[in-house]
């Protein structure tokens, strides 16, 4: 049985990528910054992530090496996948 909190996981998770690239509106950066403040499993998935953007920048890429954003996104839906348990999204 999901809790709600694991719910607001699962949507954190969809748009972490989002909120890294800087691609939310304000409310929903919000949202995803209020989350992370309260959940530490979110906020060390979060960390890594940005660690990982952060790097590419200090090393002169202006943009994310197109395999790093797709390992991170796939590390993203694996974790999805196996909370979703096979339910498949069209
Ligand atoms: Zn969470």
């Amino acid at each position: 049985m999901k809790t709600a909190a694991e719910r607001q996981c699962r949507r954190l998770l969809e748009q972490l990528s989002r909120y890294i690239d800087g691609d939310l509106t304000a409310v929903e950066r919000k949202a995803v910054a209020a989350h992370l403040r309260r959940c530490p499993c979110c906020r060390t998935m979060a960390d890594s992530l940005k660690h990982t953007v952060e790097l590419c920048h200090e090393a002169g890429a202006a943009r994310l090496p197109a395999d790093v954003t797709r390992r991170a996104r796939a590390r993203i839906a694996s974790l999805l996948a196996s909370d979703r348990s096979g339910r498949s999204r069209t």
